[in-house]
């Protein structure tokens, strides 16, 4: 039975949030004299001298619309990395409980975990399909497990993680089931946001970053139940959205056609991309891909990964990675870009 209270450490259950000026004050009012705030201005064209919102309102309601989850069952981090980290340090108790990963996959799991002194029980994908061994997994997991990390479509791999195993999961483990879904607007699979209801112990990450375009901004979001999400709002930094940033991305929720364009564009290009690097006697072999990057296995990736650098076109050397070695991550570029890598890695002999 999944029981939110006994998974929170005891700090956090006993915790009282800090509690904002804009928090004590509720309703309307012309003259703010209770957060110390410069009352002249602030020296931009765009005045930022007053707090944001703690809770991004604005942002999440129109999020919600995207999403078609309400806005209380949104959390939003400075980054998906601000979300692991308050996870980590809302549930699992430093020295003593665990998180279990399957690598290769995304490093913050793992970084996050070390940050908060939390167990890291490392459970590999299978080779070459990079999907989760289940037998392995149900021995990795004991009483002090508490969260579990999927990454689905996985980075650094590409591919989308079987729904069925991951549905066996959220409906065996007690603790709190993850899934980070940073990839999922170029993939086939559908999104577990849907799943919510059916789900208490299912958080749902997904973030600005990628195909929204909006990286620099830093904005992640968590989708999960209310208790939850309740738990996250305390944890978090007060003002961890800044106010520039829920401006813009408010802006930029607008233009969804836009956004859904580019993912077609990507998926499009990412599957030629695919072709044409198969093609080249320098790759064995390019992993099928739900995201909007390919892992390509390579006869040489220290060397072409350097005879790319000298041209100025940079990937991601995976070589050393688990279960990944020859390995490159290539992002999809634009068509341009993404001729000019093929040509290069063609020229490296
Ligand atoms: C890029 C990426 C993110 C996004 O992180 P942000 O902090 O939101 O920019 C999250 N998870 C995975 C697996 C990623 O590859």
């Amino acid at each position: 039975m999944f029981d939110l209270n006994s998974l929170l450490r005891d700090n956090i259950k006993r915790l009282v949030p800090y509690s904002t000026a804009r928090d004590e004050f509720k309703g309307e009012a012309s003259i703010f004299l209770d957060a110390n705030e410069n009352s002249y201005g602030s020296p931009l064209p765009v005045k930022y001298n007053r707090y944001p919102d703690p809770m991004q309102w604005k942002v999440k309601y129109k999020l919600a619309e995207i999403k078609g989850v309400p806005p209380q069952n949104i959390f939003l981090g400075n980054g998906s990395d601000e979300v692991i980290d308050v996870l980590y340090r809302s549930f699992c108790r430093p020295g003593i409980d665990n998180v279990v990963l399957f690598p290769p996959t995304y490093g913050m799991y793992e970084v996050s975990a070390n940050i908060n002194d939390v167990i890291v029980r490392k459970v590999s994908l299978t080779p070459d399909t990079f999907q989760l061994d289940m037998p392995a997994l149900q021995e990795a997991v004991d009483e002090n497990t508490k969260l579990i990390f999927i990454c689905s479509p996985n980075n650094p791999t590409g591919n989308s993680i079987d729904r069925s195993d991951i549905e066996m999961i959220l409906n065996n483990f007690d603790g709190i089931v993850v899934i980070d879904e940073a990839y999922i607007n170029y993939a086939r699979q559908k999104t577990f946001i849907s799943e919510l209801t059916e789900y208490p112990n299912l958080v749902v990450m997904q973030t600005l970053s990628k195909a929204w375009g909006l990286a620099a901004l830093r904005v992640g979001m968590a989708f999960a139940g209310e208790e939850i999400i309740n738990v996250l709002n305390k944890v978090k930094a007060p003002y961890n959205i800044n106010q520039s940033a829920q401006d813009l991305v408010l802006e930029a929720l607008n233009n969804i056609v836009q956004v859904n364009e580019w993912i077609k564009d990507a998926v499009v290009e990412r599957d030629k991309l695919a072709a044409s690097l198969e093609a080249l006697p320098q790759v064995e072999y390019v992993y099928p891909s739900d995201a909007n990057f390919l892992l390509a296995k390579t006869t040489d990736a220290k060397g072409i990964y350097n005879s790319l650098v000298e041209q100025g076109i940079i990937v991601r050397d995976r070589s050393k990675v688990e279960l990944c070695g020859g390995c490159l991550r290539i992002t999809v570029g634009t068509p341009e870009e993404n001729v000019t890598l093929v040509k290069a890695i063609n020229d490296f002999k």
